[in-house]
């Protein structure tokens, strides 16, 4: 099949907030196509991935971004911190069961208390599973010292680098909080 849809465009479609689920073709013919789940891509998703381990739940993926997910880099690429903070819900909320039995006996963190994507955003921060948020705050600001726009100006690379970085810092607040909350 080809998912060309005559508009000449060769560049990435940024149409966000689209239904995961699209007609292709006329509506006659409606052949409804699964589209990949990374955000804003519009290419039909065949690739699946699992969400957290332990988990028969799956994304799924265009090729291109299943090998993105399972590399595990530039994974908040794309999300608002909104999103990245709703997704890091979702995913917590799907591993309740995991947490649950984390209670009982495997105290700390990095023993699967840890959703997927803060353990992307502490990969993406260059710490270990179990680093604690002092840790996160130092080297989230160490880090995004480096691509800070005020010290990259006009640098988009920096500038895509400073927000993964930011996201990330969000993501693992966020947990943060939540822990703190529930005691
Ligand atoms: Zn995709």
């Amino acid at each position: 099949m080809a998912y060309r849809r005559g508009m000449g465009r060769s560049t990435r479609s940024n149409d966000w907030g689209f239904p995961r689920w699209r007609g292709y073709g006329s509506s006659r013919e409606a052949a409804q196509v699964r589209l990949c789940d990374r955000h804003g891509c519009t290419n039909p998703g065949n690739c699946p991935a699992p969400k957290s381990p332990n988990s028969p739940e799956r994304w799924m993926f265009c090729q291109q971004h299943a090998a993105e997910y399972n590399a595990g880099w530039d994974y908040f690429a794309g999300l608002d911190a909104e999103e990245a903070a709703q997704r890091e819900a979702d995913e917590t909320r799907d591993n309740s069961g995991y947490r649950e039995a984390a209670h009982y006996g495997w105290a700390g963190s990095g023993d699967g208390t840890r959703s997927r994507d803060e353990l992307r955003a502490l990969d993406l921060l260059g710490l270990s599973p179990d680093a604690d948020f002092e840790e996160v705050k130092k080297a989230w600001r160490s880090k995004a010292k480096e691509v800070h726009p005020d010290v990259r100006p006009g640098d988009e690379e920096a500038a895509k680098a400073f927000q993964a970085l930011q996201l990330a810092y969000e993501v693992l607040r966020a947990a943060e909080e939540r822990r703190e909350w529930k005691g």
